[in-house]
Parts: structure tokens; C-alpha cells; sequence
């Protein structure tokens, strides 16, 4: 992985881990967030949605299995709205693409963090990663996990 996608990754994945200013906060500024591990999905979804209702900022929750995700609702213009789901497609095909590739290299890539225009994923047996930006027209792809097999694959 190139050295600016790999300070990217760490990045992410260190915010993610950390949240400095509290799963609200990190919904405010990266428009999405869900509940970390281990915490009551439904608690979690009332107290997002009470601090979001005191702010008057329009939020959007859902269960995800037994995590949750809460997402800002923003106002799309109407002629922009076909373009930004085709964007929002377009990246999940690459994603599902990508996820598909390392699976037949062995890895597991079973869900991804996404922060803005970035996602990032990593194999939990091997710890191999994915980096992926969506903010030109070519996406950006590295990683480990899409080009060397994993070490585990057999182990299990
Ligand atoms: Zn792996």
C-alpha cells in the first residue's frame, strides 16, 4: 500500500476506534456513524436521535444485525438526486468488486468503514487492508489484501 493510502488507513481506522468527541460528534462531522461494539443498538438509536432533536438536525436511524447506524439526512436538490444515487451505486459496485477480489485471494472482507469519500476494509484473519477514494472519476484502489494471498487461508 502506497505510504499516503496507508496514513489514510490508520487514520480512519484510529478515529473510528477512538471517536474524540463521542459518536455524536463523529456523526456530525462525517455525516455517518455507528454504535460501537458491545453497546444496546436500541439505547444507542434514542440517545443519537435525542441529541439530534435538541439540535434540530434530521437524522436518519437503522439496525444493522447488532450494531446500529445513524446517518444525517441531507437535502439533495431534486435534479442532483439521480446523480448522487448512481454515485452511491457506483460505489457500492466497486466496493462489492473489491470485497470479491480479496475473497478469492482467501481474505474475509465482510464489512467496510467508510469516512466520506474514502472506505476501508481489512481481513481479520491476516489483518490485510483495503484503502478505496471515491472523489475523482476513477476511483483510487490499494491494498494488500488485493494483490497477495492470505497467509491464513489454509491455517484455519
Ligand atoms: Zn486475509
Amino acid at each position: 500500500m502506497k505510504p499516503e493510502h496507508d496514513a489514510r488507513f490508520r487514520r480512519i481506522a484510529e478515529d473510528f476506534l477512538e471517536r474524540p468527541g463521542g459518536d455524536y460528534a463523529e456523526l456530525l462531522r462525517r455525516g455517518r456513524v455507528s454504535s460501537p461494539e458491545g453497546a444496546d443498538p436500541e439505547a444507542w438509536r434514542a440517545q443519537i436521535r435525542a441529541q439530534a432533536r435538541a439540535d434540530k438536525i434530521r437524522v436518519i436511524t437503522l439496525r444493522d444485525g447488532d450494531r446500529a447506524i445513524a446517518a444525517r439526512h441531507r437535502e439533495i436538490p431534486e435534479d442532483q438526486e439521480l446523480a448522487e444515487l448512481s454515485r452511491e451505486l457506483g460505489r457500492g459496485e466497486v466496493l462489492r468488486g473489491l470485497a470479491q477480489r480479496a475473497r478469492t485471494l482467501g481474505h474475509e472482507i465482510s464489512r467496510w468503514l467508510r469516512h466520506d469519500t474514502e472506505s476501508i476494509a481489512i481481513c481479520p484473519r491476516c489483518g490485510f487492508r483495503i484503502y478505496a477514494r471515491f472523489d475523482a472519476a476513477a476511483p483510487v484502489i490499494d491494498g494488500e489484501a488485493l494483490d497477495d494471498a492470505c497467509p491464513r487461508w489454509f491455517a484455519e
